[in-house]
């Protein structure tokens, strides 16, 4: 799987989020020699329990975060060119609430929205009457009136994962479930211990520059194991979503106000349910045991059952997961002041010696962005090559060519007329083109081998074994795919026991 480089490393990389994986991309893309390892699967943190949309941040106007807003709306367009298995669009829907904001609020709001990038694809903002309309159908008669406006749906998970294979394409070592234990400047070089989590076994790698991008562990990896001094004040703020089964038929999601003046957001998820979300409270505790707490479940059921016809209960729920916003403070503020905090992102540099480039923040949306200004701050201090030219191309399972990916899906529909349709597309929707990779010479659902449960077969786990670091059913279930929403505790166990039994054999 790996690509094993000689030492030292140009670049080492701790965390594999997504600004990890896209700052290895970035620097493999240049001809670096890059590793990056992440203590447990990529993606495991932040990077898999985000909201999923690739968006500007409507809200992010009320405090005038214009160049995030500007930015983030750019990066929705590169973003649906480079991986457009993994970004869609869509069209949100935001129910007017006169005593919330004006409506002249929210027009101004959305003209800047719709025009502070340009949009080559994705329609402007509208007003529109929701009685008699597709879009007031979930909602209560009371909301006469709402905006529509588009943004972007994205797979996180997989976002990490498509980011992981450019930058392995390009030569950079991929290390799963290798914990940084420590970080020490010696002979002019990092010296990096890592810990493979599976053996408990130490080595030590060597890399000219260092760069932290342990998300909401930043502190941590900064401050206790690399010795590095950092002066941003980082803040962790948990948010939450709940999953339930689908409330509506059409394909937009809603963008509701909330009574406490923030928003919310309803989307269709995972073709047969809707994911509701999310929350901010601040969190204290460490990252890893982040956890839903009831009070977020009753206040999200309450905010959105102000919304629909039919509420929702909490027997609803299918599945809830909770993540923390790995945030840093601009200004002075109360420590209970949420408002001061940035979902933008910024760099230190440490040239006390070999480089060291602490990454604070930043969004889902914006890491490819993210990780090009991390390579002009690091070639301020350390010589960087231009990118290769492939670098722009889009990332492995994006290049869908001329007839994009409804053409491609219907070339395999014509090539494997065995393949059921649903199967097709959510290999499609995964894995982009490497789905012809995955299928590879399989003439028959008998050739996909065990059958594990609702469409996971032995063809799928292999090729996430051999392909994609997954190393357990959790990876697979829950990161990999969303597969965890269908198949039952026992279909579960059965994939746990193979994957376990595929790795004792080596
Ligand atoms: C509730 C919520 C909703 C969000 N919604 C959106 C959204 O809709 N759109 C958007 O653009 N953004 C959104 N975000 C923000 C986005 O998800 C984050 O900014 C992003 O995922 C952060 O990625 P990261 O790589 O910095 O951190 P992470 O994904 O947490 O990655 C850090 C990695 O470092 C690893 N690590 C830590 N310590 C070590 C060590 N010692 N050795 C090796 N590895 C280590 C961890 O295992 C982890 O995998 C949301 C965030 C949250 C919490």
């Amino acid at each position: 799987m790996t690509n094993p480089q000689a030492e030292p490393y140009d670049l080492f990389v701790i965390g594999g989020g997504i600004n990890g994986a896209a700052i290895a991309c970035a620097a493999a893309g240049r001809g670096l020699a890059v590793a990056l390892a992440d203590a447990r699967d990529f993606g495991f943190g932040t990077s898999s329990r985000s909201s999923k949309l690739i968006h500007g941040g409507l809200r992010y106007l009320e405090t005038y975060d214009f160049r995030l807003v500007r930015h983030a709306l750019q990066e929705r367009e590169i973003l649906m060119a480079r991986t457009p298995h993994l970004v869609w669009p869509i069209r949100l829907v935001l129910p007017h609430v006169p005593a919330l904001r004006p409506r002249w609020m929210i027009r101004l709001g959305l003209f800047l929205y719709d025009h502070l990038a340009s949009r080559k694809t994705l329609p402007g903002s509208e007003m529109i009457r929701l009685h008699g309309h597709a879009f007031g159908a979930p909602l209560k008669e009371d909301y006469e009136f709402a905006f529509a406006y588009s943004d972007c749906r994205g797979d996180d998970a997989r976002l990490v994962i498509a980011n992981l294979l450019g930058a392995q394409a390009f030569g950079a070592t991929i290390l799963p479930r290798q914990k940084v234990t420590a970080a020490q400047r010696a002979d002019g070089k990092w010296r990096i211990t890592l810990e493979d989590a599976a053996s408990g076994e130490t080595r030590e790698v060597t890399a000219r520059a260092l760069v932290n991008a342990a998300g909401p562990w930043v502190d941590h990896v900064a401050g206790t194991l690399a010795g590095v001094i950092t002066h941003r004040r980082m803040r962790l703020v948990r948010g939450s979503h709940i999953v339930v089964p689908r409330l509506w038929a059409g394909e937009q999601g809603y963008f509701l106000q909330t009574t406490d003046n923030r928003t919310m957001e309803m989307f269709p998820y995972e073709d047969d349910f809707t994911s509701i979300g999310t929350t901010d409270t601040p969190w204290e505790r460490p990252p890893e045991e982040v956890d839903v707490s009831p009070d977020e479940i009753d206040y999200m059921l309450a905010q959105v059952n102000n919304y629909l016809k039919t509420p929702v209960r909490r027997a609803d729920i299918r599945w809830a997961y909770a993540g923390v916003r790995p945030l840093f403070e601009v200004g002075g503020g109360r420590d209970s002041d949420l408002t001061t905090l940035t979902r933008d992102y910024a760099f230190e540099i440490d040239n006390q010696g070999p480089p060291a480039l602490t990454v604070f923040g930043g969004k889902l949306t914006t890491h490819r962005r993210m990780a090009e200004d991390a390579m002009a701050r690091l070639a301020a201090v350390f010589s960087m090559p231009a990118p290769k030219p492939e670098a722009s191309n889009p990332l492995p399972g994006g290049a869908f060519g001329a007839d994009g990916l409804v053409g491609f899906e219907a070339s395999l529909a014509r090539r494997h007329a065995w393949l059921p349709a649903p199967l097709r597309r959510r290999w499609v929707r995964n894995y982009g083109t490497r789905a012809k990779a995955l299928i590879g010479a399989a003439g028959n659902i008998a050739d996909l081998g065990q059958h594990f449960g609702y469409d996971l077969y032995q063809r799928e786990v292999d090729f996430l074994m051999q392909t994609e670091w997954a190393a357990n059913a959790e990876d697979v279930l829950w990161r990999r795919t969303k597969l965890g929403l269908r198949l039952t505790n026992e279909e579960a166990a059965k994939l746990a026991a193979y994957m376990a039994e595929q790795i004792e054999l080596g």
